[in-house]
């Protein structure tokens, strides 16, 4: 009799031991999805713009950021107008 219940004791703290490991799984996974939800909407919500003139005429043009933009940085984008290149003046964030 008393192995009966020895045995029913090993089996139930089996069974929560399973049921702790499911749950760690499952809170470990949410809180990614969670996570990388949360760093995705930063990202569209808050971009990083550069904004480019031109010395001459001043045309402008709004862009995304790249590395290593900074400002005064004298860009591979080039005028329409009168072909200058463009020249970086602000980088803001949207
Ligand atoms: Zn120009």
């Amino acid at each position: 009799m008393e192995q009966g219940i020895a045995l029913n004791l090993v089996v139930m703290m089996f069974v929560m031991m399973i049921t702790l490991v499911i749950l760690t799984i499952t809170y470990f996974a949410m809180r990614r999805i969670i996570f990388q939800e949360i760093m995705r909407q930063v990202q569209t919500v808050r971009k990083v713009m550069t904004i480019l003139e031109c010395p001459i005429c001043r045309y402008s043009l709004v862009r995304e950021f790249k590395q290593g933009d900074y400002v005064g940085k004298l860009c591979d984008e080039y005028c329409p107008r009168d072909n200058n290149r463009l020249i970086i003046t602000s980088i803001i964030k949207e």
